[in-house]
């Protein structure tokens, strides 16, 4: 491989076991002018363990990220080669890079991504579940409405979704997916990925609930679930279910505006586009939903 000068390298390291780095990430590492790295901590033990010789480091993480681009656009300028790692996995991949990549692009300098370790593509791969299309989540925001949205918008997911999710709040994000009525998906957790003590278990959301209950989940994990689309293709029954659910809270809305004042063709230009029916349906359900006298 030529180490292009004024390029920017993403160099995937390994998830767990060393003997995932490649040849060629290995020789971009050996060979940039410059290693910007999320810990460089992370990165000179890496350099060690590799028997690098020592290299110049540089911090970007995601404190520093926005500051560090126009450091990095300048060596870029001045034909420095820049290898980019995080300290696990692909660059750029819920972890920094992202901005930093933006800018070497919009300023025209070659981006180059190594493929490499990743663990969402990994689980992925040995869950069993529709690899054809698939939806990467990485991290569900940890509270508030960003998360209660993410969540929601994994419930109508119609592709396999892959998560990430630390040890002491998986429990915790399986029962927020369980109350979006995800219980009887099927979901992949595969656990500790290239280590040692790699693991799958392959079961339904509910399941893991009370498997988690039994046994603390301990070490780094994925979750492959089950899209909608192959749910419902295994469990018909559910969207029927789900459809009923639906009406009879459209219902409750329709009396709601009725209450209010509100004659059918005006309750249909409330409602159309907030939820979930078409036009011809939603008309057809206020005419149906009448006045409780
Ligand atoms: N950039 C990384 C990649 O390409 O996979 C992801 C970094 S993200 C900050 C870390 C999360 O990835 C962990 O919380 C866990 O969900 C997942 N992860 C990383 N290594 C893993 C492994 N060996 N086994 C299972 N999951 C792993």
């Amino acid at each position: 491989m030529d180490i292009l000068p004024g390029k920017l390298y993403l160099v995937p390291t390994p998830i767990g076991n060393l003997e995932d780095l490649s040849p060629r990430a290995t020789q971009a590492l050996a060979e940039a002018d410059l290693i910007a790295a999320e810990d460089t901590r992370v990165a000179a033990q890496l350099l060690a363990r590799l028997k690098l010789p020592f290299k110049a480091l540089l911090s970007y993480h995601e404190h520093n990220e926005q500051s560090r681009v126009d450091q990095i656009l300048a060596k870029l300028a001045a034909g420095q080669t820049i290898a980019l790692i995080s300290d696990a996995g692909m660059p750029a991949i819920s972890d920094p890079g992202q901005i930093v990549v933006a800018a070497a692009v919009q300023a025209g300098y070659t981006v180059c991504a190594l493929p490499g370790p990743n663990a969402a593509l990994t689980a992925l791969a040995a869950s069993g579940l529709d690899s054809r299309y698939f939806h990467f989540e990485g991290f569900i925001p940890v509270k508030g409405k960003e998360r209660e949205a993410r969540l929601q918008a994994l419930a109508g997911q119609a592709e396999t979704a892959l998560i990430y999710e630390a040890p002491h709040r998986l429990s915790k994000t399986l029962d927020d997916l369980a109350s979006q009525g995800l219980g009887d998906r099927r979901l992949c957790l595969a656990r500790e990925l290239t280590k040692p003590y790699e693991s799958y278990l392959y079961l339904c959301l509910d399941e893991a609930r009370d498997q988690l209950k039994v046994q603390a989940p301990r070490g780094e994990y994925v979750l492959v679930l089950e899209g909608r689309e192959a749910y419902l293709a295994r469990c018909p029954e559910a969207d029927l279910a789900d459809q009923q659910d639906l009406e009879d809270q459209v219902r409750e809305k329709i009396l709601l505006l009725r209450k209010a004042g509100l004659k059918d063709r005006g309750i249909l230009g409330v409602l159309l586009g907030l939820c979930d029916l078409g036009k011809n349906d939603l008309y057809q359900l206020i005419k149906e939903t009448a006045d409780p006298v």
